[in-house]
């Protein structure tokens, strides 16, 4: 968002405009900064010959941002079998999609094979039932390095005691499976979890995962996973891709060639590519003054956007109807009948009853996040390209809340006392 003549910009499209032709609450993406932070990951790994980026698209996956990264040539890292079929439907190639589910039934296993997608799996039960099953397909495994990365205990799954992939200590029994059963282990997985602020323990637990790939002779790629993290104040910490991508990639090269074959270096980033591009745009109810504190009560709440209530994750807020008004300090909370409160204590100039504020970074995990609790609809989405704005989801309606709802008869009558 920048600030253009006293008013507020998104993609070179007027902010408020956009909020008079499709209303408020709107989640607006910025196709641009999309891809410059595609290219910029390109770049920064640019001296590794084969690289492939595949977008974890649970961050965001409306089926317009998935052809979007499909058309700058990346893949596609999904967790669920519908993630897989939203990415068939975007047009992706099935071999340019990852699956990487976590305690899902063999039979979503099975579907995913069916469907023709790289497989990546991380569980011994599951490795054991797969290979009985398949013993033909090449199939990825996800390791964990036991290195904790990042400080939010919901987001790091590398931990000892972590749910996600397939320890480290364990790679001796897991090798015992591959032969008995003859697979073909084409991919080697890690991912640490959100928010790599360090580059040293990125690059330890990349050595660890080396270390282990030196006992699977028929790799094709290593997927270092992500966590990649992006700044959310001014001056915020983020991760230096330009170092990390210089670091690994001598390291990733060296490593090939001790290996004997040029293998694939893939990464899998969510937040890293679509956070920046999205802005929640919302309509001030009510300003509410009690003897503490001045409370902003905006059309909207945790069924919105819940990352603050569910992360503590910050969102910096901008007052874009009064870009002049004096500042002031607020409390941006929602109409959700539980705390639901966006920030604390911010700085924004005055806000009025029916000023729209605009919430920043929430292009990720947050409009996917959404629900309709208090039976509420979800926001629309709107899609900023070539300086046009475009509505990629429709606002809901009644329908939407009612339709997969099934309507007993015998309590649709008039029920008497
Ligand atoms: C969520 C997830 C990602 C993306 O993480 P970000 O922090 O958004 O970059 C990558 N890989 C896997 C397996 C994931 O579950």
């Amino acid at each position: 968002m920048n600030l253009n003549e006293g008013r507020y910009q998104i993609g070179g499209v007027d902010a408020l405009s956009m909020v008079e032709h499709y209303g408020a609450p709107v989640y607006v993406y910025d196709a641009a900064t999309m891809k410059r932070q595609y290219k910029r990951m390109e770049k920064a790994f640019g001296k590794v010959k084969r690289l492939r980026i595949n977008y974890a698209c649970k961050a965001l996956t409306n089926v317009n941002v998935l052809r979007l990264f499909r058309s700058w040539g990346s893949g596609l890292d999904t967790v669920s079998i519908q993630e897989v079929e939203l990415g068939l439907r975007a047009g992706f190639d099935p071999h340019d999609i990852l699956y990487t589910p976590n305690c899902v039934s063999m039979e979503e296993v099975n579907e995913a094979v069916e469907k023709g997608v790289r497989i990546n799996i991380d569980n011994i039960s599951i490795l054991e039932q797969f290979g009985a099953l398949h013993p033909s397909v090449p199939v990825c495994i996800r390791i964990n390095p036991h290195i904790m990365a990042g400080g939010n205990s919901k987001i790091s799954v590398g931990h000892i005691d972590s749910k996600f992939g397939i320890s480290i200590h364990q790679v001796p029994h897991i090798l015992k499976v591959v032969e008995a059963l003859g697979l073909t282990v084409e991919g080697l997985h890690m991912h640490t979890g959100s928010d790599i602020l360090d580059a040293e323990v990125f690059l330890q637990a990349v050595e660890i995962l080396l270390r282990a790939a030196e006992d699977f002779p028929d790799l094709d790629y290593l997927d270092f996973g992500s966590g990649f993290k992006v700044p959310y104040k001014d001056g915020g910490i983020s991760t230096n891709i330009e170092d990390l991508g210089s670091r690994l990639g001598d390291r990733f090269n060296a490593f090939c060639a001790d290996y004997g074959r040029e293998l694939e270096l893939m990464f899998e980033p969510g937040k890293f590519l679509v956070s920046e591009a999205g802005t929640f745009l919302v309509r001030t109810n009510v300003v509410k003054t009690t003897p503490a504190t001045v409370f902003a009560g905006v059309d909207s709440g945790l069924n919105h956007l819940i990352r603050p209530m569910f992360y503590d994750a910050y969102h910096h807020i901008t007052n874009i109807s009064n870009p002049a008004g004096k500042p002031r300090i607020y409390t941006v909370v929602g109409y959700i009948c539980e705390t639901d409160t966006f920030g604390i204590n911010r700085k924004l100039s005055e806000v009025r009853e029916g000023d729209i504020l605009a919430m920043s970074n929430a292009g990720a995990y947050s409009f996917m996040m959404a629900s309709n609790y208090n039976s509420r609809f979800r926001p629309a989405e709107v899609l900023v390209m070539d300086g046009q704005a475009h509505l990629i989801r429709r606002r809901e309606t009644m329908e939407d809340l009612l339709g997969p709802q099934v309507e007993l008869p015998q309590l649709s009558g008039a029920v008497k006392a």
